[in-house]
């Protein structure tokens, strides 16, 4: 296809606007170019697998929102749903039934969740997960490992993923050392070190919070064993088991890493708690945190661990959410496996043409590319890639209609609504694209 001039007026103009008002132009970091350079584009529509930004230029979309747009954009039952809860009120302040509905989708999928509570983003949703945690068990030490991200909790940005990773931040300034202190980070994959970090502590440590399948990283799928010996190890010591299904949950499989995984990935028995987003919101501001009945009861007002949200449960953002799960059919999932196929064999074979080294990694549908040689298992050897090799390839793709995330350290995310016409446009720009990283 034609490529589009590398600059963009119209982003620009608008960058322009948003530096003098808002830090770095953006509201959450990755959105600005930092690690890739040039200028992040603005959009103003989303239909399907296109976005179409401010200069006019169209893109097929590969962030997906970072993972909600799973049916595509402005996908029609889903906007149906949305236009119908907003005509009826755009927020009440007490219950309403849309949020039965949506806890009960959410409780039908994933088998080891009795209850949820919805919260807002996915953010809110480990900050609470950990404070019930902490909570039920009277502890507070918390188990993360390095390159998993969480949001931007405190106790949870000690070297994370996603945008920490993007500009490689070793954690954040502005948490107090006494709550770092709280968290130990340990190496993802890696079976002995939490064993032994049990060993030492086990009696104080709360829980162990895990990406069910790490994607902040780019994509790194536990190794067979770890996850059954985080489940095991922390029973063993009376810790809690969270496993943050935000990116990965409804998206994997209809009960997301969970569905894929399940009782033989966590042998001993389920997590304790699950955290979701992303999908379950459908593009609005809704997620959750849930898992077993006794350890959800500790939540105001039943029990003592406090935990609230002006709009929490929002109606119209679960009327989107809920519409977006009940049309998360079978065929949906086939559809993206076969969209990640297409696109994860036409990324290999482009970069293997131009001689580039990679390794491509999968998890259900989400995937991601390392520019290097050999398997990727923590974050590590996540870091060690060629980054401006990414670049280069990243801009290629965007001059060529592509919008991938502007991130080495990113899934990408496809979505149902991604046919073969949209998927055979990337195809068509990755010889060039590839040859761009080569070159670089
Ligand atoms: N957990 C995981 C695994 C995530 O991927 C993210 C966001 N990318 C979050 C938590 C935080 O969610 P939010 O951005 O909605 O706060």
């Amino acid at each position: 296809m034609t490529a589009y001039p590398s600059d963009a007026p119209a982003s620009q103009a608008l960058l322009d606007r948003a530096l003098a008002v808002t830090p770095g132009g953006v509201n959450s970091p990755v959105r600005a170019f930092r690690a890739v350079g040039g200028t992040p584009r603005f959009m103003v529509s989303g239909q399907g697998p296109y976005l179409t930004d401010a200069d006019g230029r169209e893109y097929v979309d590969l962030v997906c929102s970072w993972g909600p747009m799973i049916l595509g954009h402005s996908h029609p039952a889903v906007l149906e749903a949305v236009q119908q809860a907003a005509t009826r009120g755009f927020s009440f302040g007490t219950p309403s039934e849309n949020e039965v509905a949506l806890a009960e989708e959410i409780v039908a999928r994933v088998e080891p969740v009795e209850q949820v509570r919805l919260v807002s983003s996915g953010t809110e949703a480990t900050m609470s997960a950990i404070r019930l945690a902490r909570g039920f068990t009277g502890r507070s030490l918390i188990v993360k490992f390095a390159g998993c991200y969480h949001g931007h909790v405190d106790s949870l940005l000690a070297q994370a993923g996603s945008g920490v990773a993007t500009f490689a931040l070793p954690d954040s300034a502005g948490v107090p050392k006494e709550m770092a202190a709280e968290t130990i980070v340990l190496p993802y994959n890696d079976i002995p070190a939490l064993e032994e970090v049990f060993a030492e502590r086990g009696a104080d440590i709360a829980a162990v919070i895990t990406e069910a399948s790490p994607g902040n990283m780019g994509v790194v799928p536990p190794l067979p064993g770890f996850t059954a010996a985080l489940r095991r190890v922390t029973a063993e010591h009376g810790a809690l088991l969270i496993s943050d299904e935000v990116m990965t949950g409804f998206r994997c499989s209809r009960a997301g890493w969970f569905g894929l995984e399940g009782d033989a990935g966590y042998a001993a028995g389920a997590p304790d708690l699950f955290t979701f987003g992303k999908v379950m919101g459908g593009g609005f501001p809704a997620a959750a945190f849930g898992g077993r009945a006794d350890v959800m009861a500790m939540l105001a007002p039943t029990g003592p661990v406090y935990q609230a949200g002006t709009l929490s449960g929002n109606p119209v953002a679960t009327a989107a959410g809920l519409a977006t799960l009940q049309h998360c059919t079978d065929d949906v999932y086939t559809r993206l496996g076969e969209v990640s196929d297409a696109l994860t064999t036409g990324v290999g074979e482009a970069l293997d043409a131009a001689g580039v080294p990679h390794v491509i990694q999968r998890a259900g549908s989400m995937f991601s590319v390392f520019f290097r040689d050999g398997a990727v298992t923590d974050y590590d050897t996540a870091r060690a890639q060629d980054v401006p090799a990414f670049a280069a390839f990243f801009h290629s793709m965007l001059d060529q209609g592509v919008h991938l995330p502007p991130s080495a350290f990113e899934s990408w995310f496809v979505s149902a609504s991604h046919d073969d016409a949209a998927v055979d446009r990337v195809l068509a720009a990755l010889p060039t694209a590839a040859s761009a990283a080569a070159a670089a």
